[in-house]
């Protein structure tokens, strides 16, 4: 199979969900420059850390649960992520959701599919202001080359596991994956993840669902 024991670090919006939650949400209730600071982010003119917390700033907190049920309802969950999870557990293959999304979205999708609480990474929220304000609990470490950017540090989570021992496989499709798709042995990509991938000339499989997934791990990856 691998070279080594592999792990999984596998991105939520746009990924395990159908869409991405946080610009579905943007379009959605439409708040005034949300457009602008999303042009900034995916040109990488601005981290992000920054135009998340920006574009959460610019709704009420009192349409907390507005928000929420409207991104429950919508989602929808990628066919083959209960499968995949079936077989990391049957594999002994440790799964980590690295999430650059909000905890009070991503813990209600995710609740029906008995991820451990511990192995779920996503940025935080405070609806104590007038403002949505984000919070950021797993933020970079010293060793990210985004340093402080990141808001939710893929690459920290990821290094915790190191090379030698393990057989590192993100699974993404956009701007905050493309660090941790650097610095793992395998990438499954999606979308604006595959152009970086190719423009980086990193190892990645362009996948559709998770059963693509699945069968590309049984075979051990990339096939000559
Ligand atoms: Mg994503
Ligand atoms: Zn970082």
């Amino acid at each position: 199979m691998f070279p080594r024991k592999p792990v999984l670090f596998c991105d939520f919006d746009g990924t395990i969900t159908m869409n991405d939650n946080i610009i579905a949400a943007m379009k959605h209730f439409n708040p005034q420059g949300w457009d602008a600071i999303v042009q900034e982010i995916i040109s990488e003119t601005k981290s992000v850390k920054q135009g998340v917390g920006e574009m959460f700033a610019l709704l009420p907190s009192s349409m907390k649960e507005e928000i929420k049920d409207y991104i429950i309802t919508n989602a929808g969950i990628r066919d083959g992520f209960p499968e995949l999870l079936a077989w990391c557990k049957a594999h002994d293959v440790p799964f980590y959701v690295t999430s650059g999304g909000i905890d009070f979205f991503v813990y209600p999708l995710l609740d029906p599919f008995g991820i451990p609480a511990d192995h779920i990474y996503c940025n935080g929220s405070d609806f104590s202001g007038d403002q949505i304000r984000i919070t950021w609990p797993h933020d970079c470490d010293e060793y990210c080359d985004n340093r402080g950017n990141c808001g939710m540090c893929k690459t920290a989570v990821i290094r915790r596991y190191s090379q030698d021992e393990y057989y590192r496989i993100l699974i993404g499709d956009s701007v905050t994956d493309f660090p941790g798709a650097k610095i793992v042995d395998l990438v499954f990509s999606r979308s604006h993840l595959t152009d970086k991938c190719r423009e980086l000339a990193l190892p990645h499989i362009p996948f559709g669902t998770f059963h693509d997934v699945i069968r590309h791990i049984e075979r051990g990856g990339i096939q000559s």
